[in-house]
């Protein structure tokens, strides 16, 4: 057994000790485990069952996922098996004409799933979205938002337009998903369903973090991206943080990109010289599921930029009193201005339903999408993929996309009685937009055994013209 980067021979003696194990403990002291091993500072969970069978091995830590692995340990045998004749009988109901469709979140992957649905679909069949925001937001504009380059309302949609494409909206909350009875909960009523796409996203969990709410501001939702561009604006010189909370987070690049944007803006305000940039991360390199090539061209554009990289980051909690956070192991630092990537959980109410996986996250077929409920399909980063390195397939708009589009067709094929064909391959691509006008660009297959197979393009203008093209493209063609 090897513990943390940041231990010593003396703190694993004390390990040994502590819990008295039976075995050797020993410092990874140059981080060379830790390195091939973690997405972030926590390299593998995993659990043993009381037969000495592996039960859970994740690249993660998610509590939530770990306790519902031990509790079902301890499930009286034929427990988890409760009702399933009925299921079916639903089912069955919603063959053929009149199937009643519904779409868990109108974010990226659920507004893609509507959309192939209800292209397909007769009119017979209704497909209905709930989503507890009256808006769609385009979450990867939130960084141009920040930097004043949006307005908050250039990124949204308004979901109740989607019924002129013949998809309901209701504007409600989801608070339970029965997947037995084939049925969920609103705030206000019960709805059945004969198919359903779980497309809830990750929820943003700042509460966790100690000091979050008085002294950080979030990157990821679009008030606390009007409140960075607030900031900026009277902003005249100091040291500026972008800080990574936690693992996973949603769209590996965006701290990154959040870091150039800002050296960006500084520069044109021509307080630059005045300011520091830093990025905290517990990630080793920046973005390394898509391998060293990519880090290494990504530190090399920070350090160009005179963008200080804080890598290995033990991130626990925030000090507004001094200005400072606060890391498990090594030096605080204080920051006068501070853009932080909230912790990313689950969705309470996939928890509240027992939907939630031993990673703490939903669990579905890797091309397919379905879950292990008849009917029930899972998509975008409410789920936990396994690639074939062990680590997680990052959460991304773009396969949120293509998995919705798997989805849809998939329950098409099922409706019209013809044999589902369609299936994720791990492709995907991103861009890593620059500030000043320039990207760059990465696409390849996740999917690739025995790494993800990704090429990088090398900044340019014409990819950040292609950024908000697609911007353009997407906040028209759903609605
Ligand atoms: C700053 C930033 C930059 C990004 N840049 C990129 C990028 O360049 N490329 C890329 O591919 N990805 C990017 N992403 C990631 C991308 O936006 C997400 O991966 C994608 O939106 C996930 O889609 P989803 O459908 O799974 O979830 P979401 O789009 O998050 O949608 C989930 C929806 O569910 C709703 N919801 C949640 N809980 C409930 C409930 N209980 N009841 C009702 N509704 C509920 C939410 O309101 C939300 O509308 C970025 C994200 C951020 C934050």
């Amino acid at each position: 057994m090897y513990i943390g980067p940041y231990e010593t021979k003396e703190t694993c003696q004390q390990w040994q000790e502590e819990y008295q194990l039976p075995f050797e403990v020993v410092p990874d002291e140059d981080g060379t485990i830790f390195k091939q091993l973690s997405n972030g500072w926590v390299p593998y969970s995993i659990l043993v069952g009381p037969d000495g069978k592996v039960i859970l091995w994740e690249s993660e830590f998610q509590e939530a996922g770990f306790s519902a692995a031990v509790e079902k340990i301890y499930e009286e045998p034929g427990e988890a098996e409760v009702e399933e004749a009925p299921v079916e009988l639903a089912l069955r109901a919603g063959r053929g004409w009149g199937a009643r469709i519904l779409i868990l979140g109108g974010g990226a992957g659920g507004l893609v799933a509507a959309y192939h649905l209800r292209k397909k679909l007769p009119k017979g069949h209704k497909i209905t979205i709930l989503d507890r925001e009256p808006n769609h937001l385009f979450q990867s504009s939130l960084l141009w938002h920040a930097v004043g380059m949006r307005r908050a309302e250039q990124i949204q949609r308004p979901l109740a337009d989607l019924a002129k494409t013949g998809v309901e909206f209701i504007n409600e909350p989801v608070v339970q998903i029965d997947v037995r009875r084939r049925q969920i909960r609103t705030s206000a009523q019960e709805i059945d369903f004969d198919f359903l796409i779980v497309a809830l996203g990750a929820e943003l969990a700042p509460q966790e973090v100690l000091g979050f709410e008085e002294m950080a501001l979030n990157l990821y939702d679009v008030e606390g991206t009007a409140k960075i561009n607030a900031a900026l604006n009277t902003f005249s010189g100091g040291k500026v943080g972008v800080l990574v909370t936690d693992m996973p987070f949603k769209c590996p690049a965006a701290p990154y990109e959040a870091a150039l944007l800002v050296d960006s803006f500084l520069r044109k305000k021509g307080v630059r010289e005045r300011s520091e940039v830093h990025i905290f991360t517990p990630e080793h390199q920046p973005m390394p599921i898509a391998g060293p090539a990519m880090g290494e061209s990504i530190s090399k554009v920070l350090q160009k930029r005179n963008i200080q990289y804080h890598p290995l980051f033990t991130f626990e909690w925030i000090s507004p009193g001094d200005r400072t956070i606060v890391p498990s192991s090594g030096e605080p630092h204080q920051v006068d201005l501070l853009l932080a990537v909230p912790p990313h959980r689950a969705p309470e109410v996939i928890s509240y339903s027992g939907l939630i996986g031993s990673s703490g996250w939903m669990h579905v077929d890797p091309h397919t999408m379905e879950t292990e409920y008849e009917g029930v399909y899972a998509i975008g980063d409410v789920n936990n993929i396994r690639l074939a390195n062990g680590k997680n397939l990052p959460m991304a708009g773009v396969f949120a996309h293509y998995e919705a589009k798997v989805a849809a067709e998939r329950i098409v094929a099922e409706i019209e009685g013809s044999k589902p064909e369609a299936s994720f391959n791990g492709r995907g691509f991103c861009w890593l937009e620059l500030g000043g006008g320039k990207a760059g660009f990465a696409a390849g297959n996740f999917y690739a055994d025995p790494e993800p197979n990704v090429r990088l393009y090398p900044p340019l203008r014409p990819w950040h013209w292609s950024k908000v093209l697609f911007e353009r493209w997407w906040l028209r063609h759903w609605f």
